[in-house]
């Protein structure tokens, strides 16, 4: 498979002469159809809600587009709770997945009519002191060990920080009736960026299992089902993408066998995906500005780590298409960098490409998701715009570029000084 970009190079001048390198620009077209697609996987389930995880792209107007498609928005900080409000989401349409939480963020998220999703048992205690015990509620799981499909490891539940041990979870049901709550969730993200349509399914039959011996143990019917985040995207061109319509069979006949059989067949299904929502419909677009012949062949875009941190914090594969090159040979192996001090900012390393140019445009590929969203200010460089190509081929500013103005806001009296 090769990854085609969704902008022509005639397509991209044109962008580009109104709003300069780099930009993050957005396909609303394709972020609508693979929405619907996964409604279509999980429209055997009545109650399917998807909670888009607003850490990925927390742009307001990506979040209404995917509210219009039926989602809601999956927080974990008090800024992504209020962009939900402010974007509309209301009561249920709000899950809030936190860790390591701040009483004034679960008093936040109660107000606002969020769902409360406890990572640990100390939390009930927490909770109850910030803002009581909600009638709807729904606890973090971590079976521990490692995750393993098949016999293919794809993660490693043990060291992770989230969720509660079983007996904990079990505990914290009983805790959680006895204290008023009336409709219970159980939530667990075993595996990140899973290349598989097996994952869902998999990690579908754990949460199922545990909801049976949940009833039995605490005498607590569980409503819903959260399968969180983790379905993943191809970011290398040789895999093949999750088929979602597969991966909803799959956890419907997992939903078939353990829970219908045990009388909770009205169990709702939600998920909480990010990097699947929105990683393959983002591009990074960035201009060549030089080019470097030492011992390495360079060339330098106008875009740093500071727009895509992923290849320099992961070493994360990121496709590059050179534009109007598409059919060009690769012959050239080039190390694509950014401007920071730092050595890894690079965004390819040894990639084999056409002849680059200066003034060739590149776009990076599959950062939709965790791309602009990770962007920090180091060396005092600036967070781009995003962009939205819309449905009908026009293009809209959905976010400025961060200005020197916006960098030094937070310096008192900054512009005072004399100089
Ligand atoms: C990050 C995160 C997600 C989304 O993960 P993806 O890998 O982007 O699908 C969902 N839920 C929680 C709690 C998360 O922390």
């Amino acid at each position: 498979m090769t990854k085609k970009p969704f902008i022509t190079k005639a397509q991209a001048e044109e962008i580009i002469s109104r709003f300069p390198t780099p930009f993050h620009i957005y396909d609303e077209k394709a972020i609508r159809e693979n929405a619907r697609k996964l409604y279509q996987a999980f429209s055997w389930n009545k109650g399917f809600r998807e909670y888009f995880a607003v850490k990925a792209t927390p742009n307001p107007t990506i979040l209404k587009i995917l509210r219009q498609e039926g989602c809601g928005t999956d927080c974990s900080s008090y800024s992504e709770l209020l962009m939900s409000k402010k974007c509309g989401f209301k009561n249920p349409e709000i899950m809030f997945s936190s860790n390591d939480t701040p009483l004034e963020e679960f008093r936040y998220a109660n107000e606002i009519g969020a769902i409360i999703n406890l990572d640990d048992i100390t939390h009930i205690e927490a909770l109850e002191k910030a803002c009581g015990i909600p009638e709807t509620i729904c606890c973090r799981y971590n079976p521990g060990g490692k995750f393993s499909i098949s016999t293919t490891i794809m993660d490693n539940p043990g060291d992770a920080k989230y969720g509660m041990t079983k007996p904990q979870i079990i505990e914290a049901y009983r805790i959680l009736k006895s204290k008023g709550a009336k409709k219970f969730g159980i939530h667990a993200f075993l595996a990140s960026n899973t290349v598989s349509n097996e994952y869902y399914p998999t990690l579908a039959k754990i949460l199922f299992e545990l909801a049976v011996e949940i009833k039995k143990e605490a005498d607590v019917d569980i409503s819903f089902i959260n399968l969180s985040g983790g379905v993943g995207v191809p970011y290398t061109p040789d895999k093949e993408p999750n088929d979602i319509l597969v991966i909803g069979e799959g956890v419907h006949k997992a939903f078939d066998e353990i829970l219908v059989p045990a009388g909770l067949g009205d169990v709702s299904i939600y998920t909480e995906l990010g990097r699947f929502m929105l990683a393959p419909y983002g591009h990074l677009v960035t201009t060549a500005i030089h080019e470097k012949h030492t011992h390495k062949e360079y060339i330098g875009v106008d875009a740093c780590a500071v727009n895509l941190m992923r290849p320099a914090m992961y070493g994360a594969y990121h496709h590059i298409t050179v534009l109007g090159k598409e059919d060009a040979p690769c012959d050239h192996t080039y190390d694509i960098t950014g401007s920071l001090c730092e050595n890894n900012d690079k965004f390819a390393i040894d990639r084999k490409l056409p002849e680059i140019e200066m003034g060739d445009i590149l776009v990076i590929h599959d950062t939709g998701a965790h791309g602009f969203a990770m962007g920090y200010n180091y060396n005092g460089k600036l967070k781009s715009a995003e962009l939205l190509l819309r449905e009908d081929g026009s293009v809209t500013e959905i976010r400025r570029a961060e200005t020197v103005e916006d960098y030094f806001a937070t310096l008192d009296n900054f512009w005072d000084v004399i100089d």
